[in-house]
């Protein structure tokens, strides 16, 4: 049997990092799994439990609640595609909203969240043949992953994209706003003291701004191709 690996994705917001890591996933019958959705979901809790002090994230009230938070992937076959579970309710469509983007990297920056988020993530990826993609997946939570990502694309090219997958679930989120918001999380999640963004060393660099994403699918598998003749 041919062995299998683990492999990490990283980089900037909305550059097809989920696209590919999908594609990936499907083509080598390894399990896709979201770690930014999973930040998304910590974000949720805090606003339905409104975890804020006049607007701020209120972390001395969050931090303790973390034990209450359960997140986990539900494959749904109509989406083709797994949906996040919170605390056993679907919040797919919930997480993706404009409300949650502009709130998840106050969260993602709390120590304790991190770990714990870490430590559901490592577990997920146990058994290898997982694709998972993020900010930190390369350098923290599989810092030995055979393969390493790290993703970026123009940065207009970006929220247009981000604009459409928005528009078509009906958020009425403008494209000043969304760019807006990308350029954010982008300072928030580089600038960060815990597991900022940053690309690892033995990191593969991939800019698709100019690729489709059957150029950027077929990219990727010669490598992992290369990548398992070699084990
Ligand atoms: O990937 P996505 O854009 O959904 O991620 C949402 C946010 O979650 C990021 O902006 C970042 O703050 C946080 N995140 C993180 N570490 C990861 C994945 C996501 O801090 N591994």
């Amino acid at each position: 049997m041919k062995r299998r690996i683990t492999i990490a994705i990283d980089g900037y917001s909305s550059c097809g990092k989920s696209t590919i890591a999908k594609e990936l996933a499907a083509k080598l019958g390894y399990s896709y799994i979201d770690s930014g959705a999973m930040y998304r979901a910590v974000t949720l809790f805090a606003m339905q439990n409104n975890l804020y002090k006049s607007g701020a994230l209120d972390t001395e009230r969050l931090i303790p609640r973390l034990g209450e938070i359960h997140i986990s992937f539900r494959f749904n076959a109509e989406r083709d595609a797994s949906d996040t579970y919170l605390n056993d309710q679907n919040v797919e469509n919930e997480i993706r909203r404009m409300e949650v983007s502009e709130k998840v990297s106050e969260v993602s920056s709390v120590k304790e969240v991190r770990t714990k988020m870490r430590t559901l993530q490592q577990d997920f990826g146990k058994n290898k043949g997982v694709v998972m993609d993020g900010r930190d997946i390369g350098t923290v939570v599989f810092p030995d992953a055979e393969l390493k990502l790290f993703m970026n694309a123009n940065l207009d090219i970006r929220a247009l994209r981000r604009f459409e997958e928005l528009k078509a679930k009906g958020d009425t989120a403008g494209f000043g706003q969304i760019k807006e918001n990308l350029v954010k999380r982008d300072y928030d999640d580089t600038h960060r003291n815990e597991d900022p963004l940053t690309k690892s060393d033995d990191a593969i660099e991939l800019d698709n701004s100019d690729l489709t994403r059957e150029q950027q699918l077929n990219l990727v598998l010669e490598r992992v191709e290369d990548l398992l003749r070699l084990l």
